[in-house]
């Protein structure tokens, strides 16, 4: 597999991520680590295609998108857009019983995968996972199905 970039802060119209350092010879295949993406806008969306196009990116992966990045990807159809691919997700829940934060990341391939023409999109999630702080079970594919509404567009 090619080299994994971070990318961070917001995708906005500044641009920003322009700087990003990328190593000459990229692959037409670039795989982002979006764990510290903070926000993207719509503007910044059509600026972040742009800069894929000149950079002859055509295939995006993504990785460990949050739920929060998930959401905004989502109302924008950013996912189709852009034609990527999500690698994983870092799903953050707060446990039930006592509050800790339990976390999850879910992969492609063995969690969810998006609908193509010859299979619909499924999303196979645990039901609920053990909490590290007091090893309740805390609901997951309930409370979080709806991050991975971007499953349903097909490219
Ligand atoms: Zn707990």
């Amino acid at each position: 597999m090619s080299e994994t970039v971070a990318i961070q802060g917001h995708i906005d119209e500044s641009g920003t991520f322009k700087s990003l350092k990328l190593k000459s010879g990229l692959s037409k295949e670039l795989q982002l680590d979006f764990s510290q993406v903070k926000s993207i806008s719509a503007g910044g969306l059509r600026l972040f295609q742009v800069w894929l196009a000149e950079l002859g990116v055509e295939q995006l992966v993504l990785h460990r998108c949050s739920q929060g990045i998930l959401d905004q990807l989502n109302s924008l159809k950013a996912i189709s857009q852009l034609k990527a691919r999500v690698a994983s997700v870092e799903l953050s829940l707060k446990c039930p019983h006592c509050s800790s934060g339990v976390d999850y990341l879910a992969q492609r391939g063995q969690d969810y995968l998006e609908g193509s023409v010859v299979h619909r999109e499924s999303l196979d999630l645990p039901q609920e996972i053990s909490c590290p702080g007091c090893g309740g079970q805390v609901p997951l594919e309930s409370e979080v199905s709806s991050y991975f509404a971007f499953l349903k567009h097909r490219n």
